[in-house]
Parts: C-alpha cells; sequence; structure tokens
C-alpha cells in the first residue's frame, strides 16, 4: 500500500514507464509523470485510479530540466518518495560509424540522468526516512549486443551506479535496485522491428526473429509485469533486497 507516497517515473509517458506508473498509482502512489509528447493519454490512464497525478515534460538529457522538475516536485508533492528511473533512448550503429552526437544523447539521457535524479532525491528521502529507487537497466546492463555500444555502456554504468547508490544507503530504509528486462514491445522496439522487417519479409517475421535471436521463452516481458516487480521492490518484504540486478527477461541471460 503506496498511501501518502510519491513516485516519480521518468518517461512515462509511453512504454514501460507508462505501465510502472498505472501500477504505482493503483496502489495508492501519488504520481509524477514525465516524458515528452502530448501526456493527457498517460494522464488519464494513470489518474483513473484516483490518486494525485501531474506531468512535468523535463528533458532528462539536460540536468538543469532535473533541477526544475525536482523544484516542481518538493512544491507540488513534497518531494519524491520512489523514483523510477525509466526515461531512455536506443540508437542501433556499429561503433566506427556511431553518431558521435548519438552516443552524447544516450550517455546524458540513460546514465547521468539517473546519477542527478538520484542525488537530487535522496536528501528529502533520508530526510523524511523512507525511499526506494528503482532503475530500469537492460540485460544489456549484464551483456552486449553488436551495434549498441552507448545503450550497453550506458546501461552497464547504471548497474554500477545502483551498486554503490544501495551500499552508501546500506544502514537506511532507503534500497536502491536495478529491474533488467529483456524484449518489452514498446515504441522502442518497434522501430527495432521496423527497421528489420524489410530483411526479414514481414513485421510478423521481424518479430519472431527479433525474440529468437535472443530471447528463448519467444514471449515479450509487459510493461504489466515490470510494475508488478516495481510494487514488489517497493514493499516492505523487500527491504533487504539492496543493490540488485533483477533479470525479467524470457530466459535470455540463462545462455
Ligand atoms: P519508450 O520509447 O516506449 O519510452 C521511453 C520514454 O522515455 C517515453 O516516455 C519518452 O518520452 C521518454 N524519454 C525519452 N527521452 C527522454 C528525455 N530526454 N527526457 C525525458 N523523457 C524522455 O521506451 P521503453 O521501451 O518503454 O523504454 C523505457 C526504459 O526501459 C528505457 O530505459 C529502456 O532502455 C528500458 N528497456 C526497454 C526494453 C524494451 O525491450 N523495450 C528492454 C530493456 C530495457
Amino acid at each position: 500500500n503506496l498511501h501518502g507516497k510519491t513516485a516519480l517515473v521518468t518517461g512515462s509517458t509511453s512504454g514501460i514507464g507508462l505501465g510502472i506508473a498505472e501500477r504505482l498509482a493503483a496502489a495508492g502512489a501519488r504520481v509524477l509523470l514525465n516524458g515528452f509528447g502530448d501526456p493527457a493519454a498517460a494522464l488519464a490512464a494513470v489518474g483513473q485510479h484516483g490518486g494525485k497525478v501531474a506531468h512535468h515534460p523535463a528533458d532528462l538529457a539536460n540536468p538543469d530540466e532535473i533541477a526544475k522538475l525536482f523544484t516542481y516536485a518538493e512544491r507540488e508533492f513534497a518531494g519524491v518518495d520512489i523514483l523510477v528511473n525509466n526515461a531512455g533512448i536506443q540508437h542501433v550503429a556499429p561503433t566506427e560509424s556511431f553518431p558521435v552526437e548519438r552516443w552524447d544523447a544516450i550517455i546524458a539521457t540513460n546514465l547521468s540522468a539517473v546519477f542527478h535524479t538520484t542525488r537530487l532525491a535522496l536528501p528529502g528521502m533520508r530526510q523524511r526516512g523512507w525511499g526506494r529507487i528503482i532503475n530500469i537497466a537492460s540485460v544489456h546492463g549484464l551483456v552486449g549486443s553488436a551495434q549498441k555500444a552507448a545503450y550497453v555502456a550506458a546501461k552497464h554504468g547504471v548497474l554500477g551506479l545502483t551498486k554503490v547508490v544501495a551500499l552508501e544507503t546500506a544502514r537506511e530504509p532507503i534500497t536502491c535496485n536495478a529491474i533488467c528486462p529483456g524484449w518489452v514491445l514498446t515504441p522502442l522496439v518497434q522501430q527495432q522491428i521496423d527497421a528489420r522487417a524489410a530483411a526479414a519479409g514481414s513485421s510478423e517475421q521481424a518479430r519472431h526473429d527479433l525474440l529468437a535471436e535472443k530471447q528463448p521463452s519467444l514471449e515479450f516481458v509487459t510493461p504489466e509485469q515490470l510494475g508488478e516487480l516495481t510494487l514488489f521492490l517497493c514493499s516492505d518484504a523487500a527491504v533487504q533486497v539492496r543493490g540488485a540486478a533483477w533479470n525479467v527477461d524470457g530466459g535470455w541471460l540463462a545462455q
């Protein structure tokens, strides 16, 4: 039961972030959404659970905007108790031709943003004596895949940061953990399916090939499943889960 708690879910206007935001709202949390695009549908989906919900459009690649997001959270929600670092982007290209601008954007959004939100959230969590930091990393925090230099480097970095923050909060009722999903069918992955569709012959075939390459279950992980795990990590039962990298990947990492 998360009544009285405020959750900030970064990148929650679509995909995994939205699924997690909905689950936390259903459990009674107030939710601050963030992300690009029109937030109306996300606000409606999260708002139907009856608790307070708002959206802030901060660009997580920009530390000044992250500071503004936290000023807003302090003013409108009296701070952040549950921080879900979920905003992320992808670019697929060989290392020698990887666009430098994409490298910088991915490191800023997928890695540096997690440092900035964490350093800004911790003082309030300590003051209120409770906190949960949940980083949506990836199986690519633990293994590599060709053509994903920036993403794999950033996600490995997120797991390192998760461990450090878990150690620094080890004697407090604040935990920091990472969730490492395999393939989840969201706009981020649909782009990769679309890019493969021509070569595969059809979108259906491209989707099958994508799963068959890495994910033995041949089924996508869902945002709802990740929402349930996030909720568990927020529970009292999970208080000794600290610094973990919890894969939810249809068997990807068992190979
Ligand atoms: P998505 O594209 O559906 O959603 C990404 C969200 O982040 C959107 O709300 C978008 O507006 C927001 N966003 C992007 N850049 C931002 C920025 N600079 N500032 C603020 N918001 C920004 O993607 P998704 O698949 O739901 O991915 C969410 C997270 O899960 C990412 O960190 C991704 O790396 C991770 N992940 C996804 C998969 C997968 O298979 N989809 C697997 C493992 C990990």
